[in-house]
């Protein structure tokens, strides 16, 4: 119902409706309205409302609920359900809990911040309040444990094609970051429960800074963290980008469960990667080495190559790779 008055308060932006003509048309009480209307006010929509005149929406807050993020999805079960929280410990956390309690797949969690964000490896996700996105997808792919890492690979190839359809050329560093004027703006860290031969569930973390100052972020990372507000100067639109991931998203995803197919995702992943034909370290548990990156394969693991030409495949989880000098 709050989803439709404010499709309705949205359709007439500007003008007065009022309580008679909301309650008729959406066949409930005019009681109801106008408790929806206080709900909607608290959210931070700035609506006028005067007695015999009716309500108006001024202006929409900038928040990540389904209501303010529909008009830019276009996908028929990945984000048709959003947990919106102010503040969560993980987004993955909460996601975890949703998989495990229902059978459904595509429920989507976003908190304004994260107090406990985490990367791979038990390492931290600096999340701060407000200006990026920190979301989790639930899915529920019939595919074997050892194929999970196809699921990063979609999903990075989804973040760089809704970044690209914002008009922002971005880089893909395998297996699991996105990367803009060689340094991060976005991490993956795909999480999941499984049984021997299957998996029971899949929890897809994407950590995006969109519209973080300098100031947001801590500054022993900003050697290799940005912000697309940082580098090109100006505010992004959050909605439209959380709507265009989870468009792609449900795309790909659906070929890699319909059709086993991931190949449109890894041509992506290899065209824009930024470790091909670079020389990287290669840090393993108790050791590193130098490679250099040559391709991906079809189902999206790195080919490496040692000084003597011996080529080997590393498997995204195992290790992480940066560039010989830096991050990348
Ligand atoms: P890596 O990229 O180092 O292989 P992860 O993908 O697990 O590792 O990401 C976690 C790392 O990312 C952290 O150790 C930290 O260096 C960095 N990091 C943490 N928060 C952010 C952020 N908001 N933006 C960019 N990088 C971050």
């Amino acid at each position: 119902m709050k989803r439709r008055i404010v499709e309705v308060l949205k359709e007439n932006k500007g003008e007065f409706i009022s309580g008679q003509a909301l309650s008729e048309e959406l066949d409930v009480s005019r009681t109801s309205i106008s408790n929806y209307m206080k709900i909607l006010k608290e959210e931070g929509y700035k609506i006028e409302s005067i007695s015999r005149k009716g309500h108006k929406l001024i202006s929409s807050p900038n928040i990540l609920t389904r209501e303010e993020l529909v008009e830019y999805l276009d996908t028929d079960y990945i984000g048709r359900k959003i947990y919106y929280h102010e503040s969560l410990e993980s987004t993955n956390n909460l996601a975890k809990d949703l998989a495990k309690s229902s059978e459904k797949e595509g429920e989507v969690v976003i908190a304004e911040e994260q107090t406990q964000g985490r990367g791979r490896l038990g390492r931290n996700w600096t999340s701060p309040k407000g200006n990026g996105i920190w979301m989790s997808i639930v899915v529920k792919p019939r595919i074997e444990p050892i194929e999970a890492s196809k699921v990063t690979q979609i999903t990075a190839a989804s973040v760089y094609s809704a970044l690209s359809e914002m008009n922002i050329e971005t880089s893909i560093k395998w297996p699991n970051d996105i990367i803009l004027n060689d340094k991060k703006i976005c991490g993956i860290l795909t999480e999941m429960g499984s049984e021997m031969m299957q998996i029971s569930y899949m929890v897809v973390g994407i950590g995006i800074n969109v519209n973080l100052e300098l100031e947001d972020i801590p500054k022993d990372l900003r050697k290799k963290a940005t912000s697309l507000k940082i580098e090109k100067d100006k505010d992004f639109n959050r909605k439209e980008l959380v709507a265009k991931i989870l468009n792609e998203f449900e795309y790909f995803y659906d070929l890699l469960v319909n059709e086993n197919d991931i190949s449109e995702a890894i041509k992506i992943c290899r065209e824009k990667s930024i470790l091909i034909g670079k020389k990287v370290r290669v840090i393993e548990r108790n050791n590193e080495f130098e490679r250099t990156a040559i391709d991906l394969t079809e189902k999206g693991e790195l080919i490496v190559k040692d000084d003597n030409g011996n080529t080997s495949v590393l498997i995204s989880g195992e290790v992480s790779v940066r560039g010989k000098h830096g991050y990348v």
